[in-house]
């Protein structure tokens, strides 16, 4: 860092409100450590000159008394005393009392002030010990507050305190989401030809909103604009104004501004947004945050500060777009939102082939079926996805990066990374085997249900210690009523299995009755499916996706009961048809968790023929069974 940069930053830094603070701050400091230097200083002396000798305050007028002192100097909170013998001693903080000198008055005792101002002795504790400290503090947060921007603060920069950079990124690079694009096309143009839209008296957007679930490529597009653009692009993150000190985050929303300004058109892009940006009502309620408000104000009134005739335009990402503050949302500024959302098959298709031409892979991979097996995942899980296949190849010390090493990609992406070392004991194992084959029983045998690509008692991840991998065929937006109930006795199915093979219950389906619970509660309040509360709603689609289910209920305390009846008697239904099920194709299950034990994985496939093979009558001969054998199997159990 050269001289100049540092001149920058400390005029910069001089410009705002936290110096206010320091100052404050500092002269605190001076003021303790006056108060409490000069004794220190006295003590010190003290020391020095008394050779020792241990007298207090009510000694003295003794000693005066006695004939003993030869003289006496005062100071304001310092007393010396000087014996005949040429002993001296002193006594700091001494009481403000008027007697002592009537005592050395009346006997005699020569006394004179005290000149208590040691110039250097003050200088050194008064002043530049607290202004070093002070100096030293202020640089330690100084340099924290830089670290905190994570480089946004340009420390190599001449210019300033915020980086802009020229992204080499084209619209090319994001893939799918066609509609985002088109309309986010537009803000190219303005930024390209300013005039043609000035001089129709047009007036260029400030401010539009990129909202979509994260790894969607918010960032990415923002980029790929100014790319497109070709202008300089600004990034902030949200949460990076939010400092310890009020007034640092305004300072900052000010000099990005300025800074954008300066090399206008330019593009500033703002991620996480509701982290400055949320609703000051919402706020309010966890203790008014002052610093965020402040930030907030700034911003805004940056946005309206700005004329519309500079192409500056403010691009913002964030994922609750409920939570803004209504006053962004306002005309003027961020007034455009622009959805970017999960990528369907199609998109994920195109995303992964934008990847897949960052790696070596063979040619006859297929992106359909990696794109049919990732179903809701985003965009940056499924870059994650060809990264980690690559990784994975390398590790086999393949040439190519093959299928098998997407899929298994894919399956580490889904469900957490494989852990080797974590194995089941032989109870854990059983009651897993018979929980999963329910699942996927259940699954292939009801219609509307989703077909069984795998099943698995490989513990994965933290939490799954087993799971059976269900993928719709295609992207579902809507779910039918029979398609609802299908994924419950499929949820069912686990438990059901537990209880009809094993006799008994464990801990490992309460994930799945939550999930079962949450969809009969969805029919009841959200779809109209029930006669509970007929077609009427009791609970938005948007509360009930945010956070569960929504708190403030606007139906009465009779409905709450007939629901809460209603979903008991439901589940309890639905979960003796699904043990009726699993009783009736037991034969199946058990074949399934001999295999899990031997393979600890069956392919969806395998399913389907086990069960295929069981309604046709056909199992005993698949299985190599001979018939008396299975007879007496038969009597058996
Ligand atoms: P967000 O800002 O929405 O959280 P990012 O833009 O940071 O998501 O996306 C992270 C990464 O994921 C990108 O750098 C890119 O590699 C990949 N990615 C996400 N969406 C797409 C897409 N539509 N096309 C290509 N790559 C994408
Ligand atoms: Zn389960």
């Amino acid at each position: 860092m050269n001289n100049n940069d540092n001149k920058n930053k400390k005029n910069n830094f001089f410009n705002q409100n936290p110096l206010l603070l320091f100052i404050i701050f500092a002269i605190g400091i001076i003021i303790l450590f006056r108060s409490i230097a000069p004794s220190a200083m006295n003590e010190m002396n003290s020391v020095s000159q008394d050779q020792r000798i241990s007298y207090t305050y009510s000694d003295i007028k003794n000693l005066a008394k006695e004939g003993k002192l030869a003289y006496v100097a005062i100071g304001k909170d310092i007393v010396k005393v000087k014996f005949k013998d040429g002993q001296v001693f002193s006594l700091s903080r001494v009481p403000n009392d008027p007697t002592l000198v009537e005592a050395l008055n009346k006997y005699k005792v020569p006394y004179g002030g005290l000149n208590e101002n040691n110039w250097f002795n003050d200088l050194i504790f008064g002043w530049i010990i607290p202004i070093f400290i002070f100096f030293a503090i202020w640089m330690f947060l100084a340099s924290r507050m830089q670290k905190g921007m994570g480089g946004v603060l340009g420390i190599g920069s001449a210019k300033g305190l915020i980086k802009s950079e020229k992204p080499d990124v084209s619209f090319d690079d994001v893939a799918g989401n066609d509609e985002a694009k088109e309309e986010v096309k537009e803000i190219v143009d303005f930024l390209k030809n300013p005039e043609r839209y000035l001089e129709l008296g047009a007036k260029i957007p400030k401010g539009v909103l990129l909202v979509g679930p994260p790894g969607t490529g918010k960032t990415l597009l923002a980029k790929a604009v100014a790319g497109e653009a070709s202008v300089p692009f600004f990034a902030v993150s949200g949460s990076s104004f939010i400092e310890m000190f009020v007034g640092v985050g305004a300072a900052r929303v000010r000099d990005l501004f300025n800074q954008a300004k300066k090399e206008a058109p330019s593009i500033i892009f703002i991620d996480e947004i509701d982290a400055i940006g949320k609703s000051r009502a919402a706020a309010g309620q966890m203790g008014g945050n002052d610093e965020r408000e402040q930030t907030l104000n700034q911003l805004l009134a940056e946005m309206d500060g700005f004329d519309s005739k500079e192409p500056i335009i403010v691009l913002a990402a964030t994922n609750r777009p409920e939570v803004l503050d209504a006053a962004l949302l306002r005309p003027g500024r961020f007034d455009r939102q622009v959805l970017v959302d999960k990528p369907d098959f199609k998109g994920r298709v195109q995303i992964l082939k934008v990847h897949i031409k960052k790696i070596k892979a063979a040619k006859n991979v297929s992106l359909e079926d990696i794109a049919r097996m990732t179903a809701g995942l985003a965009g940056a899980d499924l870059a994650n996805i060809i990264n980690e296949a690559a990784l994975l190849a390398g590790r086999k010390n393949k040439k190519e990066v093959t299928q098998e090493d997407f899929v298994e990609a894919v399956e580490r992406q889904i469900a957490g990374l494989e852990k080797k070392s974590r194995r089941l004991n032989e109870k854990d194992k059983k009651i897993v085997a018979y929980h999963e084959s329910g699942h996927a029983v259940i699954g292939e045998t009801t219609d509307g249900a989703r077909k069984v690509k795998k099943v698995s008692i490989v513990p994965r991840g933290l939490a799954a210690l087993g799971y059976t991998l269900n993928l719709p065929e295609e992207d579902k937006y809507l779910m039918q009523k029979h398609e609802l109930i299908a994924e419950v006795d499929t949820l069912l199915g686990g438990r059901a299995s537990e209880e009809v093979f094993i006799k008994e219950i464990s801990t490992g389906a309460s994930n799945d009755l939550e999930r079962a619970t949450d969809i009969i509660k969805g029919m009841v309040s959200m779809y109209g499916m029930t006669d509970v509360a007929g077609l009427m709603v009791l609970e938005k689609q948007s509360n009930a996706f945010l956070g569960g289910y929504n708190q403030s209920k606007d139906y009465s305390e009779k409905t709450q009961e007939a629901m809460d009846e209603f979903v008991k008697n439901f589940l309890n239904e639905r979960y003796e048809a699904v043990k009726a099920k699993l009783r009736k194709y037991s034969q199946v299950i058990e074949q399934m968790v001999k295999e899990l034990y031997e393979k600890e994985v069956i392919q969806g496939d395998r399913v389907r023929e086990l069960i295929k093979a069981y309604d046709e009558g056909k199992l005993e001969e698949i299985l190599g069974i001979k018939n008396g054998e299975n007879n007496e199997n038969g009597t058996d159990s």
